[in-house]
């Protein structure tokens, strides 16, 4: 029998955040077959660590149980089976993710399916028959979550109704997924001006604005609800409103490295794509921030190079890693009157780690906000309700006697 072609294969996206289910649409846009993956839980974690030695991060581990889920499944069928494993090069565990993967797979029997890793060094550039087009479709799917989740994190603590600002978000993202599938473009651009009108019409009570409280940290982590124990959802409960990472932020972040190291090491043409690449993501963030306007409060995030012009001052950017990112955007955001800063880390993640110790001197530039690392190791029993109740009491004293104050 003949191997499958490509248009015969499946290829299955982590469910690490919503952002998989629009990338999965520009996928399929391009005649991709693509699939997100059940989100994790314990039983899949389960099944990582099994297959693991204990010194992977977190979201190692995470990824390869839900692989094996779904290899596990009865109608499974590894030849026509491809997953979708970013990569990088950097100096932490990473990159190697995906070779771990391979290894697993074909040990546990499914040496056929294949994972497909785009990587850091080219920009996470793309596969299939026009991968520029599904790169740029791609971006349009990972800005247009980006922002519908500003819009949800600046609504939902708000809301009189309890549920409308999640219920208002599910439709809305319906609509996104369904609109990148179709093409994006302008069919984005009417998803997002009907998730305004949504949004808009939501019945919200801000007679007492709530300290403001930034989530940021390991990317995975920070944006999969499930291993980081619904941080988010934890701190509006708390009585906080949350600033958050973003994903399009990692992607902006790995172009300006692109870029830079091409300056430094005089790679012209690499530094010319990197600018293109960059020019295009901040035009179409421009183009769908637009619908928004009247529902996005907080300002953008100021482009990478300020914000790692902010940083070094007390660390050097070119030092790289996902630390850089999370520290420089840390201090910007710290315009917007930050009442507090989670940092979540995988348990012995490097770059986590070195955002932990360069803490206290990152809350010197920030007029010593309330701090609070949280290390993640996947047991549900971590004390994060405990500390989460602590931090938050700080958070409110800090808003309460120096945000207003001042
Ligand atoms: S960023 Fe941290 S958690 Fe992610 S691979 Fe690197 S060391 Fe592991």
């Amino acid at each position: 029998m003949d191997a499958p072609t490509s248009a015969e294969r499946t290829v299955y996206l982590p469910s690490m955040s919503d952002h998989a289910f629009t990338v999965a649409a520009a996928m399929r846009h391009f005649g991709v077959r693509a699939e997100v993956l059940p989100p994790p839980t314990q039983e899949t974690m389960a099944m990582g660590l099994a297959l693991c030695r204990g010194r992977e991060c977190l979201p190692c581990f995470l990824c390869v149980g839900d692989l094996l889920q779904k290899c596990r499944a009865p109608d499974f069928d590894a030849k026509r089976a491809v997953f979708f494993m970013p990569t990088g090069t950097g100096p932490c565990r990473f990159g190697q993710y995906n070779v771990l993967q391979k290894s697993i797979l074909t040990q546990e029997g499914y040496p056929e399916a294949e994972i497909v890793s785009p990587s850091t060094a080219d920009s996470y550039a793309l596969f299939g028959a026009d991968p520029v087009g599904l790169r740029k479709l791609a971006w349009q799917a990972i800005v247009s979550v980006d922002l519908l989740t500003k819009v949800l994190h600046e609504h939902r603590p708000y809301e009189m109704v309890e549920g409308s600002a999640a219920a208002a978000y599910g439709v809305s993202l319906r609509e996104l997924v369904a609109a990148v599938q179709a093409g994006g473009g302008s069919a984005v651009v009417g998803a997002l001006s009907r998730a305004a009108r949504r949004f808009g019409d939501l019945k919200t009570d801000r007679a007492e604005e709530r300290p403001l409280v930034a989530v940021i940290g390991e990317l995975y982590l920070m944006l999969n609800a499930q291993s980081n124990l619904g941080v988010v959802r934890a701190v509006e409960q708390a009585g906080g409103e949350v600033l958050q990472g973003t994903f399009s932020d990692w992607l902006h972040f790995v172009d300006w490295r692109r870029k830079d190291l091409s300056l430094r090491f005089r790679h012209y043409r690499n530094f010319v794509e990197g600018w293109i690449s960059d020019t295009y993501q901040r035009w179409i963030e421009r183009r769908f921030t637009i619908p928004l306007r009247g529902v996005i409060r907080h300002p953008p995030e100021a482009p990478i190079d300020e914000a790692m012009k902010r940083l070094a001052v007390c660390y050097e950017p070119v030092l790289g890693t996902e630390a850089v990112l999370t520290m420089a955007r840390t201090l910007d955001l710290a315009r917007h009157g930050l009442a507090g800063v989670i940092n979540v880390l995988p348990f012995s993640c490097m770059p986590g780690t070195v955002v932990s110790c360069m803490a206290p001197r990152l809350r010197e530039e920030m007029n010593g906000v309330p701090w609070l690392d949280v290390a993640y190791d996947g047991q549900e029993e971590t004390n994060l309700h405990t500390r989460l109740e602590a931090f938050m009491h700080q958070a409110f004293q800090y808003h309460h006697r120096v945000l207003r104050a001042s």
